[in-house]
């Protein structure tokens, strides 16, 4: 063999083991969005694991359920206890809060809950998880604190904080304590919390009081707009897009959602379009459907898909909102679409779980 022979050899070999090192580096540098993205239907940006009684489905029946239709899912319990108190409803023991009188309460053990289940699971299987604390009670000015301590205590689980609420239907009267307000500075002082830390904030609050009378400025929507405007660094979910059962879009929500939209400080606030009521809205007419996916087609970074399924049984039930939108899932551009079902949750969830990854490294011995 002489040289030049030699020389060719080594290099052959020397390309084979490039392109082997390059195919390496690729397949474990591609993180489980981009490599699974196209292989599920959506990203959930809103799903409770656990019901008003703190009890739901198992996590890993749960995966099971997500299979291969759900890619990641924001993961929470809720907040909220219903009292099973007996001198109202003796043995009839209340699963949801329109089932009794007895009040709600803040239940911060959901928080160690969520936590522990996600725990439970594979490194991989976590990642396909980004866990919520709920646990708090956003008119406490100590709210904050439980936030921190919930961090220290499960550092590297958590991405965002919600859904919490702060007015809606039927809740928020009967929550023992004080009524929750968007102009309570213990919430300001938890979103400048969660704003330092880098956690994503779903927010649930009715733009609207039920049965409210026609042609009156909706009740909550100015103390809204406030609200996200104090907080400009904040990376908000608006729940709902601030509809509810019974609190209708009004006449105007198209115009406050695009006054939102179109303003150059509150770039920092989403809507989610979870919920069936909502999807009932939407899909009510060819009409509102045409009208909502126009909206979404022409802003599509600021709108999120998530079902709002509490522990459902099997996938049929967890499916359902999604099968609700089929008319208007056929209406959105490809691009609109593709945001909306995935990238614009892989985009907020991403970058908080780096923020709130680098906060802990600093902040958690
Ligand atoms: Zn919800």
């Amino acid at each position: 063999m002489n040289f030049s022979h030699k020389s060719a050899n080594y290099l052959r070999n020397l390309r084979m083991l490039f392109a082997i090192s390059l195919a390496l580096l690729l397949a474990s540098s591609s993180t489980f969005a981009q490599k699974d993205s196209d292989e599920y239907l959506f990203n959930d940006s809103h799903f409770h694991l656990t019901n008003y009684i703190q009890e739901g489905t198992d996590i890993h029946d749960f995966l099971k359920i997500m299979g291969n239709k759900a890619g990641r899912v924001a993961l929470f319990g809720i907040p909220l206890q219903q009292q099973w108190s007996y001198r109202v409803d003796e043995n009839r023991r209340p699963t949801y809060y329109l089932n009794s009188d007895a009040p709600l309460y803040y239940y911060s053990f959901t928080d160690a809950w969520i936590a522990t289940a996600y725990k439970s699971l594979s490194k991989q299987d976590q990642a396909r998880f980004d866990p919520m604390i709920t646990g708090f009670n956003p008119t406490d000015m100590y709210a904050a604190d439980h936030i921190r301590r919930v961090l220290k205590a499960f550092p590297g689980v958590f991405t965002g904080i919600g859904e919490f609420s702060i007015h809606k239907e039927f809740v928020s009267a009967k929550i023992a304590g004080e009524v929750a307000s968007l102009q309570d500075q213990a919430l300001d002082r938890l979103l400048d919390f969660a704003t330092e830390v880098g956690l994503v904030v779903l927010i649930h609050n009715d733009v609207d009081v039920p049965f409210a009378k026609p042609g009156v400025e909706p009740a909550y929507a100015a103390q809204m707009k406030a609200l996200f405007r104090r907080h400009p660094n904040t990376t908000f979910i608006w729940a709902h897009i601030g509809v509810g059962r019974i609190i209708r879009p009004v006449k105007d929500q198209a115009a406050i959602v695009e006054e939102i939209i179109n303003d150059p400080k509150l770039s920092n606030v989403h809507f989610d379009i979870s919920w069936d009521e909502v999807a009932k809205y939407i899909v009510a007419t060819p009409e509102s459907t045409k009208h909502g996916a126009e909206m979404v087609n022409r802003y599509p970074n600021r709108f999120l898909f998530g079902t709002d399924e509490v522990a459902p049984a099997d996938q049929d039930k967890y499916l359902k909102v999604y099968n609700q939108y089929e008319p208007f899932w056929k209406l959105l551009t490809p691009e609109a679409g593709e945001k909306v079902r995935k990238k614009n949750y892989e985009r907020i969830f991403d970058e908080a779980r780096r923020k709130v990854r680098s906060w802990e490294a600093a902040h958690v011995k």
